[in-house]
């Protein structure tokens, strides 16, 4: 059988008869309708195969131009359509193309979900997932929690140390962050030296422990390493959703006044509201007096 008459959909006209190697006799009279509808069928590969490489040229010049949805809709019509046709039929350099614009496409796709300097999730990122969170299953049941992380006096540290030094703080804070979250939660890079931290499903006396666990670990980071005199923690305020679905806009307004009261309190602490509406402080730190009420947060 010929490569072009291998692999043929139900659709397609069946092939007409061949000789023992597989090839069409050119002496066959082109009168006849098995040899139109080879014709035909030869055609309807030709074309396909031209069409999925100009889908693969334009999506090769939507991604040069950083549009990488569109570009990625190209491909996806060009895979679409040379999955029809007979691997043999398929260019090997149109294989080629396709397996680099299909990494690059993710690689890019991962690069902008990402922080640049610490490669945490992005604002971006954040956006999109916490709209996708709404209706998903484990927040129906039991909510979410959203805390705000914000680097306690970060800008004495890059006044003492220098700016590229502070951004290797940020990027270890970063790491403990990540280093803390259970499966399911994620920080993101809401701007400047604060982070958000989303953990979709969890009830609120979990999130504030997770909360709790992150601060600890970053105020007992080696930060001697890089040097002596450093040290570096974080206040924190964790909110838990009461709307169903959450109300995204209120989790980070909830979480904010929290992250205030942290501060207010002292900072290295994660503020919390009780179930009667009272701010507290997570861990130790909640024996501290002066923790900012809600009629003097609001
Ligand atoms: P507070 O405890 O009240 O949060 O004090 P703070 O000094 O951390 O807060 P402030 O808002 O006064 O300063 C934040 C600093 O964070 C100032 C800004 O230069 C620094 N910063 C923000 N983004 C970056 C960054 O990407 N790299 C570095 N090195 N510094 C950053
Ligand atoms: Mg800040
Ligand atoms: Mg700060």
């Amino acid at each position: 059988m010929s490569s072009s008459q291998r692999g043929r959909t139900a659709e397609r006209p069946p092939p007409r008869a061949e000789d023992a190697a597989g090839r069409v006799p050119a002496s066959r009279p082109e009168s006849s309708l098995g040899n139109h509808l080879e014709l035909d069928h030869r055609i309807d590969a030709r074309s396909d195969l031209a069409t999925a490489q100009e889908h693969v040229a334009a999506g090769e010049e939507l991604a040069r131009l950083g549009c990488w949805e569109d570009a990625y809709q190209r491909l996806r019509s060009a895979v679409d359509l040379l999955a029809g046709l007979d691997p043999a039929e398929r260019p090997q350099s149109t294989h080629a193309e396709l397996d680099r614009l299909r990494r690059e496409h993710e690689l890019v796709r991962e690069q902008a979900r990402r922080d640049f300097l610490t490669a945490s999730y992005n604002r971006r990122y954040l956006d999109d997932r916490l709209a996708t969170l709404l209706d998903d299953p484990a927040v129906l049941r039991s909510g979410m929690a959203l805390a705000m992380v914000d680097i306690d006096h970060f800008k004495k540290v890059n006044d003492r140390y220098g700016h590229p030094f502070g951004d290797r703080v940020l990027q270890r804070v970063v790491a403990e962050l990540d280093a803390a979250l259970p499966e399911g939660a994620f920080c993101a890079r809401y701007g400047g030296e604060e982070f958000a931290l989303v953990l979709p499903g969890f009830d609120p006396a979990k999130a504030v422990e997770v909360c709790e666990r992150a601060r600890t670990r970053i105020d007992r980071h080696g930060w001697l390493e890089l040097d002596p005199a450093l040290r570096v923690t974080v206040s924190v305020g964790v909110a838990h959703s009461v709307s169903q679905p959450p109300d995204v806009e209120q989790l980070l307004v909830g979480a904010d006044v929290l992250l205030y009261a942290a501060k207010g309190a002292g900072r290295n602490a994660v503020a919390f509201r009780r179930a009667n509406g009272r701010v507290a402080l997570a861990g130790p730190a909640g024996a501290r007096r002066d923790i900012p009420q809600p009629s003097t947060l609001d």
